[in-house]
């Protein structure tokens, strides 16, 4: 369990644009975009998950992984 406790600490959560769930957890420095796939219209993703809380597709770029 202290495992988990340390996870929290050292990653930033990402959360659902749509409901707010965490979704991915990232790493402290990597600056993410988040977006809803169905609305991010030509806006490209590097990923794409599925909120597991209300199925929206929703797609991650990962920004400059530095500050
Ligand atoms: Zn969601």
């Amino acid at each position: 369990m202290k495992k988990t406790v340390v996870a929290k600490l050292i990653h930033k959560r990402v959360q659902c644009p749509h409901c707010g769930s965490r979704i991915i957890d990232a790493a402290k420095n990597t600056h993410s975009e988040v977006r809803l796939a169905a609305t991010a219209g030509p806006w490209q993703a590097d990923y794409y998950t599925k909120c597991w809380h209300c199925k929206a597709e929703v797609g991650l770029k990962k920004l400059n992984s530095y500050t």
